[in-house]
């Protein structure tokens, strides 16, 4: 809004030195002002469809860009962060949202604070490839044992995205509190959660990797992991219209993206749409 009442402005004034040169008859001056509004609607047009292109390209819906770089992101303020997620990045719009949520969850008596945040293509490939070398184990065990690839696949994607696919690269989702179904069962993390459950719909947010039991397909349910929907609706959106499986690529175990049908059972397996 900021900028397309600066474009009009911008048109608007010299308007007026033309207006007082240049209206010698009142015809002349209607003729004057019809231009400017016809530009000015040109330029608002021209200026949103650059707006859009710039920020729902290809590489930011793949987490090919540095979020610590681009002015869309802000850093989450220590007091909101935890863990991996200190000193790291939100959309602009999702953090506003998420400090909103959070001034009115402490009210109520309830502590949010972000554990992970935006993480781009080679931070989610570090973790992908981390589970399927065998470096980091999954439900305790050796990945490398699994031979069969896809099924190794299969594994990691209980809880991780494949590099490309996630979430987490847009900046518009955020795990709260704790990494673990089980906490958010009983005592603060029940409180916590039944809190999220009936407000944080009030600032946008939702969960979007709910119970499977009504037909919701890819990972597993996810009681920490939050979107801010406004945003992350669109991405969405232009991720189905944009990506298709030979942009997923360039970590270990692409090659199995589309015969796991990641793109319509994961990307796509969400609550909030
Ligand atoms: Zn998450």
């Amino acid at each position: 809004m900021i900028n397309k009442r600066k474009a009009v402005d911008n048109l608007n004034s010299p308007r007026s030195t033309v207006d007082s040169r240049l209206c010698l008859a009142e015809s002349s001056c209607l003729l004057t002002s019809n231009s400017y509004i016809l530009a000015s609607f040109l330029l608002l047009l021209l200026s949103t469809k650059v707006v859009i292109g710039q920020t729902i390209d290809k590489k930011y819906l793949l987490g090919q860009f540095d979020e610590t770089k681009d002015s869309r992101f802000v850093k989450i303020d220590s007091q909101y962060a935890r863990g991996s997620a200190i000193g790291k990045f939100l959309r602009r719009e999702s953090y506003v949202a998420f400090v909103k949520m959070a001034g009115a969850s402490k009210k109520d008596g309830v502590s949010l604070f972000i554990i992970s945040a935006t993480r781009n293509f080679s931070s989610q490939k570090a973790i992908w490839e981390n589970k399927w070398e065998g470096k980091t184990k999954v439900e305790g065990k050796d990945l490398t044992t699994v031979a069969d690839l896809p099924e190794r696949a299969r594994l990691i994607l209980l809880y991780s995205s494949m590099p490309g696919t996630s979430r987490h690269h847009w900046g518009t989702d955020m795990d709260l509190n704790s990494l673990d179904n089980a906490y958010f069962a009983s005592g603060e993390g029940l409180k916590i959660y039944q809190w999220l459950q009936v407000h944080a719909v009030e600032f946008g947010f939702c969960q979007p990797y709910t119970s499977k039991v009504n037909g919701r397909t890819g990972y597993e349910e996810e009681k920490w992991h939050w979107s801010y929907l406004p945003l992350s609706k669109q991405l969405l959106k232009e991720y189905k219209k944009q990506i298709r499986y030979g942009d997923i690529n360039g970590f270990k175990g692409s090659e199995v993206a589309s015969k796991l049908g990641v793109i319509e059972k994961y990307v796509e397996g969400v609550s909030c749409k």
